[in-house]
């Protein structure tokens, strides 16, 4: 069989192989990616936050994502019953960022795939990963190419972007249970038709809470072209109980909130839903011999404040400079200079997915009297700053957040 020798060898091209693609290349290592799909192709994960853009700007690829034309985003908003209070991204704590986008994944992935070739890394699609052998002194994978052919590809280090395709995990059985409960998504995209004047703000992702389900809550995300991504996220028990199509059960659950549906009377259905179930992942460990693991690959907590994107391409910059390291001749420890930061800011967003899914959280963002100062923290964190321990709500996640619960719900 045909043995091939990269420096760097990454599995996927979303978000993390690209952006960890593009941050290699500038560090002059020559870098292959096999991706399984041929792009572009659809992906859910459409809400950015703004903290994404300090990766995608420091992997030289700031310029191709502004001029692809994406909806412009400054903020999240949030609607439970008839209450509502949004956040705007440049009021926060933390310096950097405020703006980012809402993109079709299909069209973006491909914007950052095409930045990494552009920047002379070697993209393959429709090459599937199937075998991967960490035994030896340098990691090697075995790949079915488009044709059916079988080959293996040899690598100094091996990154693992596979997202939910979760190679290394599966085949080194790194694979650990979520601590979340499953939970399941339903999907699509629609002509929204939402009328100018109706509150609605396209700049804002909206989190819409079901009015009866405190654990239920919808994503409205709009595009630049009059579209929009909906979708509904409830523990799988709860999904259950609708009948019908994909499309069926995901109007049924949209009409049981009056503003959502309200908001989307003149939608036009255009698109079959999809649904996502049990999509919460962990794992033992974030590397090993030779390896590492990127973005979902790794650890994938909870859509509700869209931090995937951010996180995965966290993961890229970290990597990517431990590598840096790693090929300067450096010893690098992988735990403390690559898990134990990253894991640090998945931690911070953990703490604030479990208070919003016990309602705490919701209390606190929907409290008519919330501190200026306190908002513009809780705003750098929903922008995806959930690494700036310079922020008491990130140095002190747990104990900050439980004190500020009791105090709303008084
Ligand atoms: C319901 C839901 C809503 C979400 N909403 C948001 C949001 O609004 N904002 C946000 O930031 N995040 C969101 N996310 C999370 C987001 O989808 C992911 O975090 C993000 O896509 C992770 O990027 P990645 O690069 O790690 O993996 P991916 O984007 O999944 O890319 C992995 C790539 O690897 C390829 N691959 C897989 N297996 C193989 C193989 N064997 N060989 C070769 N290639 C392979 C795949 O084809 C794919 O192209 C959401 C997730 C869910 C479930």
């Amino acid at each position: 069989m045909k043995v091939e020798q990269t420096e760097i060898l990454i599995i996927g091209a979303g978000p993390s192989g690209s952006v960890a693609a593009g941050l290699l290349r500038k560090q002059g290592r020559d870098v292959l990616i096999l991706e399984r799909e041929q792009f572009p192709r659809f992906s859910i994960g459409e809400s950015l936050l703004p903290q994404s853009m300090e990766y995608i700007e420091e992997a030289g690829m700031l310029r191709d994502v502004v001029e692809a034309g994406f909806q412009f985003k400054n903020g999240a908003a949030f609607g439970r019953g008839d209450q509502y209070t949004d956040f705007d991204f440049r009021e926060k704590f933390s310096p950097g960022w405020g703006t980012t986008y809402q993109v079709q994944r299909a069209h973006f992935d491909h914007v950052l795939a095409r930045a990494a070739e552009r920047m002379g890394a070697t993209v393959r699609y429709r090459h599937v990963v199937e075998a991967v052998d960490t035994t030896g002194a340098q990691p090697e994978v075995t790949v079915r190419s488009p044709e059916g052919e079988t080959y293996r590809v040899r690598a100094r280090f091996l990154l693992d972007a596979s997202g939910f395709g979760r190679v290394l995990p599966r085949l080194l059985q790194l694979e650990t249970p979520s601590d979340f409960p499953v939970r399941g998504a339903l999907f699509t995209h629609v002509e929204d038709r939402i009328p100018p004047g109706s509150g609605f703000d396209r700049q804002k992702i909206r989190v819409t809470v079901h009015p009866k389900h405190v654990h239920v809550w919808y994503w409205t995300i709009p595009f630049s072209n009059g579209r929009c991504s909906l979708g509904v996220v409830a523990k799988t028990e709860f999904l259950e109980q609708y009948q019908g199509t994909e499309t069926e059960r995901l109007r049924a659950i949209v009409a049981e909130d009056p503003t959502l549906s309200t908001l989307l009377k003149d939608a036009v259905w255009d698109t079959p839903a999809r649904s996502i179930l049990g999509y919460s992942a962990n794992v033992k460990s974030l590397w090993g011999p030779g390896f590492a693991l990127l973005g979902n690959a790794g650890e994938f907590l909870d859509p509700v404040f869209s931090s995937g994107v951010t996180i995965a391409v966290k993961s890229a910059s970290l990597a990517a400079s431990c590598i840096g390291r790693a090929f300067a001749g450096q010893a690098v420890d992988w735990e403390r200079e690559y898990a134990v930061p990253l894991k640090a800011g998945v931690d911070t967003f953990r703490t604030f997915v479990e208070s919003w899914y016990a309602g705490g959280f919701q209390d606190v963002i929907f409290h008519p009297n919330a501190s200026p100062e306190v908002r513009r923290m809780i705003s750098s964190i929903l922008a995806g700053y959930a690494w700036d321990t310079n922020n008491p709500y990130v140095a002190d996640s747990k104990r900050r957040l439980g004190v500020l619960e009791k105090l709303c719900a008084a």
